[in-house]
C-alpha cells in the first residue's frame, strides 16, 4: 500500500498554483472560481505531480474537505454549464479547484451535466446539437456504438461531424501541399469534394 501524502505539503503545492478566477456569469451566486495555474491534463483538468504521483487537484481538494469520495462518485464543477460554456478542454471552469464549486455526483450524472453528446442525448429526446434539431425518438436517428452499448449518439450529427472532419482534413492537406509546392495531386492528398 502506498503511504498517504502529507496533506499539509499537498495543500502548500496547491496554493502555489492558484490565482483568483472569474465569477461565472451564469452562476454569480457561486462566487469566483479558483483558477489553477499549474499543469492541466489533455481534458483541461488540474493535475499535480507530487512524490511521483499524479493528483487530480479538484478531487483532492474535495476529499481533503469532505473525506474520501464513495466509489462511483466523482467531483463535478458547479461553475461549468454546457448550455453556457464553450465546449472542450479550454473552458476555464475545468481548471477551477474552488471547493464551493465542487459537488460529488455519479459518473453518469456528470456526463449528463457535461453537455457531452451522450449527456445531451440522455437528457432529451431532441438533439439540439450543431446540426440539429434531430428527433431522437426515430430509431434511425439513434446510433449506439458497439463498444459503448449504454450510450446513445445522434446519427445525423455523427454523419455530419464525420463529413466535416473529412472536409477539414482535406483542407489541411491542401494547405500543406500549397506550402510544400503543389505536389498534392501526385501524393493523392487532394481529393475532389
Ligand atoms: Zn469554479
Ligand atoms: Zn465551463
Ligand atoms: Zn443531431
Amino acid at each position: 500500500m502506498r503511504t498517504a501524502l502529507d496533506p499539509g505539503m499537498v495543500m502548500e503545492r496547491v496554493l502555489d498554483n492558484l490565482a483568483p478566477g472569474l465569477t461565472p456569469e451564469h452562476r454569480p451566486e457561486l462566487g469566483p472560481c479558483a483558477q489553477w495555474t499549474g499543469t492541466v491534463n489533455d481534458a483541461g483538468y488540474a493535475i499535480l505531480w507530487i512524490a511521483k504521483r499524479k493528483l487530480f487537484v479538484a478531487r483532492w481538494v474535495y476529499e481533503h474537505a469532505n473525506g474520501p469520495l464513495l466509489p462511483g462518485l466523482e467531483p463535478d464543477h458547479l461553475c461549468h454549464d454546457p448550455d453556457y460554456c464553450t465546449p472542450g478542454p479550454n473552458c476555464p471552469h475545468r481548471r477551477c479547484v474552488e471547493l464551493a464549486h465542487l459537488e460529488a455526483v455519479t459518473r453518469r450524472e456528470n456526463t449528463i451535466r457535461s453537455g457531452a453528446p451522450t449527456g445531451v442525448n440522455a437528457r432529451k429526446e431532441w438533439c439540439t446539437g450543431q446540426w440539429g434539431p434531430h428527433d431522437l425518438s426515430i430509431p434511425g436517428n439513434v446510433y449506439v456504438r458497439p463498444s459503448r452499448p449504454e450510450e446513445r449518439e445522434c446519427e445525423p450529427c455523427r454523419v455530419a461531424r464525420r463529413e466535416e472532419n473529412i472536409r477539414a482534413q482535406r483542407a489541411a492537406a491542401r494547405q500543406a501541399v500549397k506550402s510544400a509546392g503543389g505536389y498534392g495531386r501526385q501524393m493523392s492528398l487532394i481529393a475532389d469534394d
